[in-house]
């Protein structure tokens, strides 16, 4: 009786210890955030500051990157600096992951945030609309993960990739920007399970976020969706934990995204009237 209690003590114990985030794990990580200039990337940089990890931040806006590279120092950031231009760039993107190399001289942990503007409301067939936001969105995240896959390797980082609800399951009125969060998982998903078969100890973490309280989103939405968005800050710290504890998916909040993805498999359609139930639709064209 002893022994078999002994070993479920220990199992409890090491399984509580492997889920307990502390802000040290991060201290001195070499890191870079996308798309950090605002929002949720800005809130990140902030929490990585005050556990003091080098960063390295990018975004298209050199003058607002400027003020969160001042505020990290001043947070106690081991050293902050950015670079700045747009992701519709695949140069651009591997640039960043080089200068890691040059100024870091190595990468522990790749966060993959930024989106480009999209449009809200019924899809209007533009095509040429859907191929940008694929090449922002998710051909500069795959083309950053390769250019870092060398450094991660060595490090034995992690990947953070930040993707939504809409990533998950069939969102009205934002199908260009669902479509490219889609293939984020179908990328990054299927790369976790290579990396498995290959031994190769690099974590990758799927963020799924909720509305969550940024700028953008609030323009974008607040007037439609039938709910209040979530503090970016908070979302920002756990995202941040999912990543150091090398969790597979994070959900932000769990009520409003793990719980309903429940019902997928089993009563999709519920899940379907769920998700159109959140918005004060508007006016169908014609009816
Ligand atoms: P914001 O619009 O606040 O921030 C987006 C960031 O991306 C900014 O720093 C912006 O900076 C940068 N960016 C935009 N276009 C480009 C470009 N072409 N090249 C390089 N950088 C660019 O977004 P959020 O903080 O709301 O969202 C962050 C992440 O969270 C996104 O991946 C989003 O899909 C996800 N998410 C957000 C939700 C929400 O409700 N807020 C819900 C679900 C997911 P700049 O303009 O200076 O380039």
């Amino acid at each position: 009786i002893l022994i078999p209690s002994l070993g479920l003590v220990l199992a409890f114990w090491f399984y509580s210890a492997r889920d307990t985030f502390k802000p040290e794990m991060l201290r001195g990580k070499r890191v870079i955030v996308t798309g950090a200039s605002t929002g949720i990337g800005e809130q990140m940089a902030y929490h990585l500051a005050r556990m003091g990890s080098h960063l390295l931040l990018t975004a298209r806006t050199e003058a607002k990157l400027q003020n969160v590279v001042r505020r990290c120092l001043e947070l106690g950031a081991a050293s902050a600096r950015f670079v700045s231009g747009t992701m519709e760039d695949m140069a651009f993107a591997q640039h960043v992951v080089r200068e890691a190399q040059t100024t870091l001289g190595g990468l522990d942990m790749l966060i993959l945030n930024h989106v480009g503007a999209s449009y809200f409301g019924f899809f209007d067939g533009d095509v040429e609309h859907v191929r940008k936001l694929l090449e922002i969105n998710f051909l500069s995240y795959v083309a950053m993960t390769t250019s870092a896959l060398p450094m991660l390797k060595e490090s034995e980082g992690s990947i953070v990739v930040v993707s939504s609800m809409a990533g998950k399951v069939g969102f009205p009125f934002t199908v260009p920007y669902s479509a490219t969060k889609f293939a984020l998982d179908g990328f990054f998903s299927s790369l976790r399970q290579e990396f498995t078969i290959q031994s190769i100890n690099v974590s990758i973490t799927l963020c799924i976020l909720g509305f969550i309280d940024t700028e953008r989103a609030v323009r974008a939405a607040a007037e439609v969706l039938a709910e209040r968005p979530a503090p970016r800050d908070e979302c920002a710290l756990e995202i941040l934990k999912g990543a150091a504890l090398r969790r597979r998916e994070l959900y932000y909040r769990y009520s409003s995204t793990r719980l309903p993805l429940l019902l997928r498999d089993c009563a999709a359609e519920l899940l379907d009237y769920l998700v159109r139930s959140r918005y004060r639709l508007p006016a169908t064209p014609g009816a």
